[in-house]
């Protein structure tokens, strides 16, 4: 992968992306705490640009674990990772990933536009352009209007979207959702299904791991489901799903209802 580093360092594109390249390498990969619960048996993946990889297993059987190494906020104990092509810590520093855990929290003293701001902000992208992509973030999704509302004027479902538009605003390359509709209702949930397939179809190298406990998601989001074994989680199924269930005439139609 080439890295031409810009002299915006902190915000720095870790390179130009190839379609089917690998951007996720997990070498048998283990994890144990300090206090002896081993979550993660040796776990060896490769997902490539453009996968929506869904993560399928019994609660503690180590999804977030997965996810949370990926992103680079918890170290495996053996095993190697790799992350659009360096460290998950060098894939955070960058902008290429972004993630939205189920306890996603946005800041309760900071308006909407400036939460969704955050990911630059921090990145000192430069003003102009930082305005721009807030307003796309929120308006994929749909919650342009409400920049000025503070989280606490906001309805669950919205502000699991303004995390989102948060998670989208870098415009990423690798996206990890951990059960991010969990929560919400059932409109909101398909709402947000459908931006969601309507992002991934609008920028095809956009990874997406996700997590859900929901099979109607699955088949209706993943072209990949991932099944993980009660913990400590190991691989026991990895299939390619059925393209044409990625479509809301699928979802709709008593087929889908029936799963
Ligand atoms: P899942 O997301 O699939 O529900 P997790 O990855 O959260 O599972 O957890 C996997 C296992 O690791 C569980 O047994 C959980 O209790 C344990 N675990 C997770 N985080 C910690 C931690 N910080 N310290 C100790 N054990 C943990
Ligand atoms: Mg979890």
């Amino acid at each position: 992968m080439s890295r031409n580093a810009s002299s915006d360092a902190a915000g720095a594109r870790l390179g130009t992306l190839s379609a089917g390249e690998e951007i996720v390498r997990l070498r048998e990969v283990t994890k144990a705490f300090d206090d002896g619960t081993v979550a993660l048996a040796p776990i060896s993946l490769r997902v490539r640009a453009g996968e929506f990889v869904l993560f399928l297993g019994p609660s503690g059987c180590g999804k977030s674990t997965i996810f949370r190494v990926v992103a680079g906020l918890a170290e495996p104990t053996t095993g190697s990772v790799e992350v659009l092509g360096g460290t998950p810590a060098q894939a955070r520093a960058s902008r290429e990933v972004s993630y939205v855990f189920q306890d996603a929290t946005l800041l309760p003293w900071s308006r909407v536009r400036d939460n969704v701001r955050l990911p630059l902000a921090l990145r000192r992208v430069d003003r102009q352009t930082t305005e721009a992509e807030v307003d796309r973030a929120l308006e994929l999704v749909g919650l342009l209007d409400r920049g000025d509302a503070y989280p606490h004027e906001l309805s669950g479902g919205q502000r699991m979207r303004v995390s989102i538009a948060r998670a989208l605003v870098t415009r990423p390359k690798l996206l990890l959702l951990d059960e991010p509709f969990g929560a919400l209702d059932e409109i909101t949930r398909q709402k947000l299904q459908d931006e969601l397939l309507a992002i991934t179809s609008r920028e095809p190298d956009t990874t997406v791991l996700f997590v859900t406990h929901n099979v109607f998601e699955a088949a209706y989001l993943a072209s990949r489901v991932v099944v993980l074994s009660p913990g400590p989680g190991r691989i026991v199924a990895d299939l390619q799903t059925d393209a044409s269930s990625r479509t809301a005439a699928f979802r709709e139609s008593g087929e889908f209802a029936q799963l």
